[in-house]
């Protein structure tokens, strides 16, 4: 049966500008990158895809490599697209990635151009794509040359096989150094994907401070750091969790710390006294740092996403709130 989505989509998030560019996107964004491999069933895919754009989300995330086996993913994805999603193309903004290691041998890694140009065309065939909405280059390269990587980035809009171009886990520095090479080649690059939770501040260091001033949007991902930050864990590993499957090397038994289910329970109960799950409220810390325009979530059931979106609808913190919670991170 022919896919209609809900006529209400539009008026269930906001969607925040992504740094100076003419796009918007949604507050939650959806990624691939667990439960969307051989192994999970198509249904429970196409099922999640479709609650989400009936939530108003239109962004998902890919990757090369997301799986397993890598390319599982975006497979699945094209098929879904193509199969109940075909009429909705224009609705969507979507994104792939190159950067980690994708085939065998030296061209199937890091950030050559040979690497960066065939995975995009690899990538567009699997999801029967004409073009990406943002192609990302995945992580820095220290061998290749940074002029090369984003000549490569720049290449793929100019062959119109990406609209606009983002790069990830790159630090202050090298973001720096991309955006002065960025700009003198006039590229559209208006994002950058980096890790961000209450669990992960890293970003706080500089990163946020260059994104600002040069008018890029950062999409925050694992705001849930992986499903530590919600009440899965509290009582321990349930048998269906991330934590206790054993083919994702990722997160596992030992990342479940009691240090760390200390801190987790104290936020739990500020959660709570807000009124909100302890995902609701791990999801719009994050949107509270100035240069993130979307919290990039992942999920294993629809259940979660019909969550994590009611996020959205209390959204300000008391500055005492902030306090109490810096107190526990710290
Ligand atoms: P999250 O931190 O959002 O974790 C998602 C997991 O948390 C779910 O799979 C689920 O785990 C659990 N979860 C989500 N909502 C709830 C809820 N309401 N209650 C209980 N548990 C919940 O992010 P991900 O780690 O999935 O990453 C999100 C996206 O970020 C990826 O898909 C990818 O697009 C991007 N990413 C980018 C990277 C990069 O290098 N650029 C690196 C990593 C991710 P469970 O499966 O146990 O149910």
């Amino acid at each position: 049966m022919t896919f209609i989505a809900s006529p209400k989509r539009y008026h269930e998030i906001p969607y925040n500008r992504c740094g100076n560019s003419g796009i918007k996107l949604p507050a939650i964004s959806f990624g691939l990158w667990n439960n969307f491999g051989g192994e999970d069933t198509l249904e429970n895919q196409r099922r999640m895809l479709m609650k989400a754009f009936d939530l108003g989300i239109t962004h998902f995330d890919l990757a090369n490599n997301y799986g397993p086996p890598p390319g599982a993913a975006e497979k699945n994805f094209g098929r879904i697209l193509k199969e109940d999603f075909a009429q909705y193309r224009d609705e969507m903004i979507i994104s792939t990635k190159a950067g980690f290691r994708m085939w065998d041998g030296p061209y199937g890694d890091w950030g050559s151009r040979k690497y960066l140009i065939s995975s995009l065309d690899q990538s567009l065939q699997r999801m029967n794509l004409d073009y990406v909405d943002i192609f990302y280059h995945h992580r820095p390269d220290p061998e290749t040359p940074l002029e090369e990587t984003m000549a490569a980035l720049d290449q793929t809009v100019r062959q119109g096989k990406a609209l606009y171009v983002g790069i990830s886990n790159y630090n202050a520095e090298q973001t720096k150094q991309a955006i002065d090479i960025l700009e003198a080649q006039g590229t559209p690059f208006i994002i950058h994907q980096a890790a961000y939770s209450m669990l992960d501040r890293t970003i706080e260091n500089g990163l946020t401070d260059v994104l600002d001033e040069h008018g890029i949007g950062c999409i925050a991902y694992v705001p849930l750091a992986q499903g530590l930050l919600t009440d899965k864990y509290l009582s321990g590993i349930p048998k269906d969790s991330r934590a206790a499957k054993e083919f994702i090397p990722f997160l596992n038994e030992r990342d479940v710390s009691s240090d760390k289910l200390q801190k987790i329970k104290a936020l739990n109960t500020i959660a709570r006294d807000r009124g909100q799950t302890l995902a609701q409220m791990a999801l719009v810390w994050v949107l509270q740092e100035k240069s993130v325009v979307s919290a990039l979530i992942g999920a294993s059931r629809v259940s979660q996403i019909e969550e994590n979106i009611k996020a959205l609808s209390n959204t300000t913190f008391a500055q005492e709130e902030l306090d109490a919670i810096n107190d526990i991170l710290n």
